[in-house]
């Protein structure tokens, strides 16, 4: 058997959108990937559902593995003709043991790449405004690893030569040893007063920034408690102007959120929520449930040029309607008879996707506005509707498009059902104040949530709630809880404005 092909590629520094686009299709490409603790998890949706996702998490982790053994696994693999990608955090060179890799990729025979990513340190300057290098004060910057390799006598760092140095200094793996790292400089002739920033957890929503001179530093981390990962820097670089900040200084920079939609919904809104800056707890509350296999959804797709008026209220009744045209082998010539409702402008731009603009969008995104609007903009008395919805919507559409005289068909195209996630970890970090935000986008999320905590743990522990309108809102209140903020307009748009409001 031919042997397979080694990557050894930079995942970047936490943020996922810093990874080269050569990763991403690597990644797509892989049979292994194995990956370190540091990689955004994130990253790993990329690989295709066949591909084997191994961790060679270090220190901690169920199974901490030595850098001989992560050598041997990738050997191992890339000899079974897989493709590997060894993923590391940040640049698979800068303090990444890709050598040891490399050589022994080398030493079996084995072809390998080598793809650069963006390093830790690299990641957290620019994240914070930190600019390592500058054209007037500085000229020169020096990476730094402040941990040891193992087994080695005595220290390899240079303190005489780093304290003497003018330029920026950046620290990689020296949290633990800030102290002792900064007696040395000082020890050195470095000036006490140096300006020394710490950033930990650089380039994600949980980045910290801790700014004291040298000598002062390692008691503030200290008493901050900042943890490991982090990079130091210390230089006339790392005073920086507060205004150039700009990661932490976003709309949702520090709120902790978490979105309790389906699957794919909430990661739609998660990425909303991570560019503005904020750390999302994604909770799969629901799932799609695909009805259009069923006879009675297929005899009303089948003959949708009876009708006078279709009207979808979710970007789900959408994408379910299309899919089973799609299996009928028709497509969006079907609608060229009706005339289309949505509920909002979600729902009209997925339908724009399929080809269709729509006739009717109320001004305000509810259910009962939307009846009441259409009936008031166009004659209902006699005219046929097809609902195409969740069979799971409050009937109150239905009813009062047919008090308007209107024939209606309910069709139930797809369904809401709980997932079985078990909220164990959000409950306790509800409990320890770290949830600053749940936000519900449909009473069902609302249900479904509730079965899983109690209503008074929200009170309790100060967690402000977020609905997207009033029928959610209602839900929310009917089980006793306080909405603290509702979205205007009722897309997810409006409730991420309404957080950002609220957040001020
Ligand atoms: N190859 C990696 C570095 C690996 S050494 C790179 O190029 O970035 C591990 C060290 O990197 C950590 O101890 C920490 O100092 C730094 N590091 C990695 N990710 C980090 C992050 N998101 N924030 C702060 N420091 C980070």
């Amino acid at each position: 058997m031919n042997y397979g092909k080694v990557y050894l590629v930079g995942a970047g520094p936490g943020d996922s959108g810093l990874i080269t686009v050569r990763a991403v299709e690597l990644i797509k490409a892989a049979d292994c990937v194995i990956y370190d603790g540091l990689v955004n998890p994130a990253l790993l949706r990329y690989a295709p559902p066949a591909t084997e996702l191994i961790s060679v998490r270090k220190r901690t982790g169920p199974k901490p593995c030595n850098q001989q053994a992560i050598n041997e696994l990738i050997v191992e693999k890339a000899r079974k003709g897989k493709t590997v990608v060894r993923l590391k955090g940040g640049d698979p060179g800068m303090f990444g043991r890709a050598h040891e890799e490399a050589a022994q990729c080398a030493d079996a025979g084995i072809s390998f790449e080598i793809i650069p990513g963006i390093t830790a340190g690299l990641g957290a300057a620019d994240y914070c405004g930190i600019f390592l290098s500058d054209r007037k004060h500085t000229s020169q910057v020096m990476f730094v690893t402040g941990h040891e390799a193992a087994g080695k006598e005595g220290s390899n760092i240079d303190f005489q030569f780093l304290a003497k140095f003018t330029g920026s200094i950046v620290f990689y793996m020296g949290v633990g040893g800030l102290g002792e790292i900064a007696a040395n400089l000082i020890a050195g002739g470095k000036a006490a007063d140096t300006p020394t920033a710490v950033i930990a957890n650089a380039t994600l929503p949980t980045q910290r920034l801790v700014k004291a001179p040298l000598n002062r530093i390692a008691d503030e981390c200290d008493e901050q408690q900042v943890k490991a990962p982090a990079i130091i820097m210390i230089g006339q670089a790392a005073e920086s102007d507060e205004r150039f900040n700009w990661f932490m200084s976003q709309p949702l920079f520090g709120q902790t959120i978490v979105v309790t939609r389906d699957e794919c919904g909430n990661a739609a809104f998660a990425d909303k929520i991570l560019a503005r800056g904020g750390n999302v707890v994604q909770f799969d509350l629901i799932q799609i449930q695909d009805l259009t296999g069923r006879v009675e959804v297929k005899q009303v797709l089948g003959v949708l040029d009876d009708y006078d008026w279709i009207i979808f209220t979710s970007v789900n009744g959408v994408r379910a309607t299309f899919g089973a045209l799609g299996k009928m082998g028709k497509d969006a010539r079907c609608f060229a008879q009706a005339n289309i409702a949505c509920i909002g402008s979600a729902t009209a731009a997925c339908l724009e996707g399929f080809g269709i603009k729509a006739d009717f969008v109320p001004d305000v995104y509810t259910s009962g506005e939307l009846a009441k609007q259409l009936a008031e903009s166009t004659a209902l008395e006699n005219k046929k509707i097809a609902l195409l919805r969740s069979a799971a919507a409050p009937k109150d559409l239905a009813d009062a498009l047919t008090k308007s005289g209107a024939g209606v068909e309910d069709v139930g195209v797809y369904t809401v059902e709980p997932c079985q996630n078990e909220p164990t970890d959000l409950i306790g970090q509800i409990e320890a104040g770290k949830i600053g935000w749940v936000t519900f986008t449909s009473p069902s999320t609302v249900n479904a949530f509730f079965t899983h905590i109690q209503p008074e743990l929200i009170g309790r522990c100060k967690v402000k709630v977020a609905s997207i309108g009033p029928v959610t809102s209602e839900q929310l209140e009917k089980l006793g809880v306080k909405v603290n903020a509702q979205a205007q307009p009722h897309t997810i748009d409006g409730l991420i404005d309404a957080l950002i409001k609220e957040s001020e």
